[in-house]
């Protein structure tokens, strides 16, 4: 048994999911696929989600868009008779009637009411699109199978209950393929959960765990890990292979190429995690295993996280910087499910930095002030250099304004602009 994932540029038009089909037929049995929302669709829904939230009703033409786009790649993929098209007028009268009820005090559980919608509406036009085109396989709901905590927006899986319900569910005796959302679940109540931006990963690695799969495919439009981001970065230079830890580490400080939570379930049961490119099917690709001999030499490993937010707080009567005082920032980081990703202490203050977030900044701000006297920069880039040289360190500064500067052994971080 096989996972494959297919993120949202991999759905994104007819031509991908065409493709996708390609993939999936001549891919291994049984196999379970999973699929994130189209192309930028979860952007959208989390533009609808903050508008609705705070009372706008400028969502209204966002979700028009949203329905045209789904219907104009459903219409170059089926007749025009076809069931899909009243499955997805179903799921957009689903969040049609969401949108029209009023927000709750819970931004997270409202958020994940309308975002989840994605990947619902994504994976019933691939499943319906797979059957039509002789690929026969079932469709499932997510929210059904990924039990998870009632932490919204950032939900906490419950594994022992996930597996039970995946190990009941997905049995293979009614299909050899399974369709399912990757990134979003529910809570005991059945209420909408999401993992996280970017959770889809994680969702195949979640699956591939409760039914110990032989290894896990994502497809991705690169061909593979590479030392930097290879838009980015021409010279980059692609992996065949990674140790799990290695690629935690690159997951961790921002390699938007993979989630940083999907490694630890293939890690515990030895599942080996390949990264493929879903348009040159002959491209190699990196592998994710047990491998120990990493990086020999040691190459310098570039990532890069924009959109950061540097805060650097002072108390405000001069005084030093305290455990205590610490322990209340990353309370209030933790309250407002804020990401922190560098941090640096000096006897008088804490800087740290953590990703924009439209909605909740302000708040956050105004909290930290409470307490502190606070200064802020937005709009910075944070480049993270594993095995560092003198080299890479110059050429990512060049011409640029460094507002921190911290290194380790193995690492570097530099927040810029
Ligand atoms: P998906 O939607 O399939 O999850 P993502 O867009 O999240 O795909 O991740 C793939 C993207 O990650 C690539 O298009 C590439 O621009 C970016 N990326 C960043 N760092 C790396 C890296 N080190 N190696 C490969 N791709 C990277
Ligand atoms: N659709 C979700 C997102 O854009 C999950 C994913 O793509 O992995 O964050
Ligand atoms: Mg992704």
């Amino acid at each position: 048994m096989e996972v494959y994932k297919f993120g949202g540029a991999s759905v994104q038009n007819a031509e991908n999911i065409r493709q996708l089909a390609n993939i999936v037929k001549q891919g291994p049995r049984p196999l379970i696929v999973v699929v994130s929302a189209m192309g930028k669709t979860t952007n959208k829904l989390e533009r609808i989600a903050n508008a609705y939230y705070l009372h706008n009703r400028d969502y209204k033409n966002d979700v028009l868009e949203l329905k045209k786009y789904h219907f104009s790649v459903a219409q170059e993929l089926f007749e025009p008779q076809d069931k899909v098209f009243t499955k997805l007028e179903n799921l957009f009268g689903q969040l049609n009637e969401q949108l029209q009820r009023q927000p709750s005090m819970n931004y997270d559980y409202d958020y994940d009411r309308i975002v989840h919608f994605g990947e619902l509406l994504s994976t019933t036009i691939i499943s319906c699109y797979l059957n039509r085109t002789g690929i026969k396989n079932l469709w499932i709901d997510a929210r059904e199978l990924i039990k998870t905590d009632s932490d919204f927006r950032r939900a906490k899986v419950m594994w022992a209950e996930a597996q039970k319900r995946i190990k009941e569910r997905l049995t293979f005796t009614d299909t050899d393929i399974y369709i399912t959302q990757g990134f979003i679940g529910s809570n005991i109540n059945g209420h909408p959960v999401t993992l996280g931006r970017e959770g889809s990963d994680f969702s195949a690695a979640i699956l591939a765990w409760a039914t110990d799969a032989q290894k896990v495919t994502v497809w991705k439009d690169v061909e593979g890990i590479y030392s930097a981001d290879p838009k980015l970065w021409q010279e980059a230079q692609r992996f065949d292979q990674l140790s799990y830890d290695e690629a935690i580490e690159l997951a961790f400080y921002g390699a938007k190429v993979i989630h940083p939570k999907t490694l630890k379930p293939l890690k515990e049961k030895s599942i080996p995690l390949y990264v493929r490119s879903f348009i040159n099917l002959r491209a190699k690709g990196t592998v994710i295993t047990d491998f120990d001999r990493d990086l020999s030499p040691m190459m310098p490993v570039i990532i890069v996280k924009d959109n950061q937010t540097l805060i650097s707080i002072k108390r405000q009567d001069s005084g030093f910087i305290s455990e205590q005082d610490m322990e209340l920032v990353f309370s209030i980081i933790n309250h407002y499910k804020l990401n922190n990703n560098v941090m640096q202490r000096s006897a008088l203050s804490f800087s740290f930095c953590i990703d924009f977030d439209r909605v909740h900044l302000a708040f956050f701000i105004e909290e930290l002030r409470r307490h502190f006297s606070v200064k802020y920069n937005t709009g910075l880039r944070l480049i993270t250099i594993r095995h560092y040289d003198a080299e890479t360190i110059k050429k990512m500064t060049a011409g640029r304004e460094i507002f921190l500067h911290q290194q380790s052994r193995t690492n570097v971080y530099l927040v810029v602009r």
